[in-house]
């Protein structure tokens, strides 16, 4: 480890990090990245979908080097109940051009990838080796980390190191961990040859497919997803902590109803499970953001709660390393101007603050409740399902019976008053609108 002290120490080489080290490189700043796993993305458990226009402004046609699975061309939206389904079912070829939507890529190469963009911009990148405390001076100032390796002093630590920081907690910005707003996402990696994946999701070359569920998790608050990658498939659940815990079920019971699912089971029918995993996930939003600084030390990416999952979106790896951009850049300054206090890193906050960081969580602040609530997880799939299923029905000689006179019907046998329902529509307007 290094004696003498070095400008920043970045823990983490996942993508919150990685944009991180590769800010502070370029401002020239002295930054090591530090990560525990024996390579970036060896430990990184996600669903499988990059959103990388946050890149376009650091590394300019980067959709032509980026370690991609597919382009995502098709994104559906599946409204479900254990017998159906109904799905909002988008395709766009514009999303198969540079400079693309969503792409599925394996974190593996992702998070190497991009932290091998800070390493040419000049950042050390130390590996196989653990953030096992923080240094402070007699203050109370963060000065460094001391790791599994030995002490490595630092004028400012950036906490990249995930959920449930352990670095942020030590610091005194994440005070308790509160499982409300954690959820379990759990993930099987399929395996089909490509000609069968194509054939079955009707892709050619290398278009994608997200598929985003909503109901398909029982009495379990959560959701589902699916994404396609060359050969395989990552067919997992996000899951509320005190949901599962009351439920007595096990995380991959869950995932293994899904794989039965009607509609879910013929796109991987003979798949081999070639891998399980399965990772926390914060939640909350931006209520539950903690402060994201102290003297000497900054957090970003999902050890700062940025990830954003709103229903309609689960999208963690862009805020992670939109946060780590900014906090890369405002280190630098901070660094620069010789005030690495609280103070004098209040840049980070401004920053984020006019970026789509947190303008989006502030904007989406009331989704996590939403779309975890009783109604938005089982009763409106269960009506929408049922309220399709019976329009699409002729029952000759009977007429049609109307669309309001089905809904009526419908939200009865659901249990859902017609002003609770005009109450959530109008909720869900304020909220998404
Ligand atoms: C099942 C699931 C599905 C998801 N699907 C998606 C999706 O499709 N799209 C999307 O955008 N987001 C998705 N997310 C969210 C996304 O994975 C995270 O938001 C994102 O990875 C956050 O990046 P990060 O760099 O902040 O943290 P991480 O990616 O968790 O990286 C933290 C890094 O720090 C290292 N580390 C931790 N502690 C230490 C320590 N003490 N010392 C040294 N190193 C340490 C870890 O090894 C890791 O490399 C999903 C998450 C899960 C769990």
């Amino acid at each position: 480890m290094t004696a003498d002290a070095v400008d920043a120490v970045v823990v983490g080489a996942g993508p919150a990090g990685a944009a991180a080290a590769l800010e502070l490189a370029r401002a020239g700043a002295e930054v090591v990245l530090l990560e525990r796993g024996p390579f970036p993305g060896s430990k990184n458990v996600y669903g499988g979908v990059v959103y990388g226009r946050v890149l376009d402004e650091v590394l300019p046609r980067w959709w032509e080097e980026v370690p991609v699975q597919r382009w995502v061309t098709r994104r559906s939206t599946m409204m479900m109940t254990p017998t159906g389904s109904v799905s909002v079912d988008v395709r766009s070829t514009a999303w198969g051009e540079a400079p693309h939507n969503g792409m599925t890529a394996y974190r593996a190469d992702f998070d190497g990838w991009l932290a091998d963009k800070a390493v040419a911009a000049g950042a050390e990148l130390i590996t196989s080796t653990t953030a096992t405390g923080l240094l402070r001076d007699a203050g109370g100032a963060i000065t460094g980390v001391r790791t599994d390796r030995g002490e490595l002093p630092a004028r400012l630590v950036v906490a990249c190191d995930g959920v449930n920081s352990f670095l942020a907690k030590e610091a005194g910005l994440l005070p308790r961990t509160d499982p409300e707003h954690l959820t379990l996402g759990v993930k099987e990696t399929l395996a089909l040859p490509r000609p069968v994946l194509e054939e079955r999701f009707g892709l050619r070359g290398d278009e994608g497919v997200d598929i985003e569920m909503i109901g398909c998790t029982g009495d379990i608050p959560g959701g589902g997803f699916l994404y396609t990658n060359r050969e395989t498939v990552g067919l997992g659940v996000v899951l509320s902590l005190p949901g599962l815990t009351a439920s007595g079920r096990r995380p991959e019971e869950v995932v293994a109803d899904l794989r039965r699912h009607p509609s879910i089971a013929p796109y991987v029918r003979g798949a081999e499970v070639v891998e399980h995993s399965a990772h926390l996930i914060p939640e909350g939003g931006y209520r539950t953001m903690p402060p994201l600084a102290a003297d000497g030390l900054l957090i970003a990416g999902d050890a700062a709660s940025m990830c954003l999952a709103a229903g309609l979106w689960l999208e963690g790896v862009n805020f992670a390393i939109g946060s780590g951009l900014a906090a890369g850049r405002a280190a630098a300054e901070a660094i620069g101007g010789g005030d690495t206090s609280r103070r004098g890193l209040a840049g980070y906050r401004a920053r984020l603050a006019d970026s789509f960081v947190l303008a989006d969580h502030r904007r989406l602040r009331g989704a996590p409740g939403f779309v975890l609530s009783d109604r938005v997880q089982r009763a409106y799939p269960g009506l929408v399902c049922d309220l399709a299923q019976e329009v699409f029905t002729v029952r000759n000689p009977e007429p049609k019976p109307g669309l309001l006179r089905s809904l009526r019907r419908g939200a009865r046998r659901r249990g859902i008053g017609l002003p609770r329902l005009a109450a959530d529509a109008w909720r869900a307007l304020r909220i998404f609108g």
